[in-house]
């Protein structure tokens, strides 16, 4: 058990999970240690959870599944850090190594405005080469050649990298990226905000407290972001319930998360899983439950994602059924959980969509990035 466990554990008389859920659907807030019980549950009692997470989730948003026509263009591979978990990363000269220059993002930005993409996500490695007007310069590319969409771009680690090389602050990397055209940020890059575990499997990140801070400085300028979780490596469970612990307290402060979006971990090309440091990623229990227990827990952030990339389309739609109401983005280009080892990401059909939403009887609906339905 992790240090965050005891404390987790420790820290109240557990209850029963028939009467935890009865306050959930009350509207009473859960506390640590009852979504510690909720995401420890190896029983029957999983489905109840997912049950009230589903009704939770039709009171909070209706009887729909959302998705937003979006297209990644991840500039680069070449990164300086050495992520544990990370498959998509390699070095200068790596046979494999890729950087697009001005010419490619402006055919790649060209290419999304003919398929009629709504979201432009850009996050990439960090090129040794990059400094804060690097970055500015690819979105003020993808602002000219795609003046309709909505840049959805760079995550903590990046302002943070950014901030550094330019030998400026993090606020005025974010005031920079905002006028550049950077329309709302990635809440990536949290992995596990428990910094004992981002100093196993990332420690060249920022720590838990600079993805804070820089978090609640996006939301203060007006830049909403998104809220993501990486679990199924080697955190413990109280791990995971402190993580979404610190992101309910961050939402009560800001309002600044439009959506939370649990990632199970993809471990088969990573470091961290060939050298004997992380499971296998996680269970389907597990996975419901973290869908189930978000649903429950973050009663403050509308959105709950499901990532048909991580989860395959299949469990996908079962986290569908318990509490999840989006399932993410068409990902015109995906590259990093095909890095990671996961197959056919790239490209999701709505058509397909559909097919998901209306077997389990939801209507799908398509959003924008910030959740306006079209
Ligand atoms: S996760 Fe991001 S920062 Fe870490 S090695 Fe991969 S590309 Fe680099």
């Amino acid at each position: 058990m992790s240090p965050t466990s005891k404390v987790v554990a420790g820290s109240s008389a557990a209850r029963s999970t028939r009467n935890i859920i009865d306050a959930a659907l009350s509207g009473e807030r859960l506390d640590e240690p009852d979504l510690l019980q909720i995401l420890r549950c190896h029983d029957r009692d999983v489905w109840e959870i997912c049950e009230a997470a589903d009704e939770i989730r039709s009171r909070a948003v209706g009887n729909v599944v959302t998705w937003v026509r979006n297209q990644n263009i991840n500039v680069t591979n070449i990164c300086v850090n050495n992520c544990g978990f990370c498959g998509f990363s390699r070095k200068v000269g790596d046979p494999d190594a890729y950087f697009y220059g001005e010419d490619v993002i402006r055919e790649r930005a060209a290419q999304a405005r003919e398929r009629e993409v709504t979201e432009i996500c850009t996050v990439s490695g960090l090129h040794p080469g990059f400094d804060a007007r690097s970055y500015v310069q690819v979105y003020s590319w993808l602002r000219e050649e795609a003046p309709g969409a909505h840049i959805h771009a760079a995550n903590p680690m990046e302002v943070a990298y950014a901030a550094r090389k330019s030998g400026i602050s993090t606020k005025e990397v974010l005031r920079q990226f905002k006028e550049a055209g950077l329309s709302s940020m990635c809440g990536t890059a949290a992995e596990i905000l428990v910094d004992p575990v981002r100093k196993i499997i990332c420690p060249g990140k920022i720590s838990t407290a600079e993805w804070v801070r820089i978090i609640e400085e996006a939301h203060r300028m007006g830049i909403p972001t998104t809220a993501t979780i990486m679990y199924g490596h080697c955190e413990s469970v109280g791990d995971r319930v402190r993580h979404l612990s610190i992101l309910r307290e961050l939402q009560d402060r800001t309002g600044g998360f439009t959506e939370f979006v649990p990632l199970s971990f993809i471990h088969m090309n990573t470091p961290l899983f060939r050298e004997g440091k992380a499971r296998a990623g996680a269970t389907g229990r597990e996975d419901l439950l973290m869908v189930a227990g978000s649903r429950l827990f973050l009663d403050n952030i509308p959105h709950i994602q499901v990532s048909w990339v991580k989860l395959g389309q299949k469990m996908a739609q079962m986290c569908l059924m318990a509490g999840g109401d989006d399932i993410g983005g068409t990902m015109f280009e995906e590259r990093i959980s095909r890095g990671a080892g996961a197959q056919n990401t790239d490209y999701l059909d709505p058509s397909e969509m559909q097919r998901i939403a209306e077997d389990i009887g939801r209507v799908l609906v398509q959003r924008t990035t910030l959740y306006e339905r079209i």
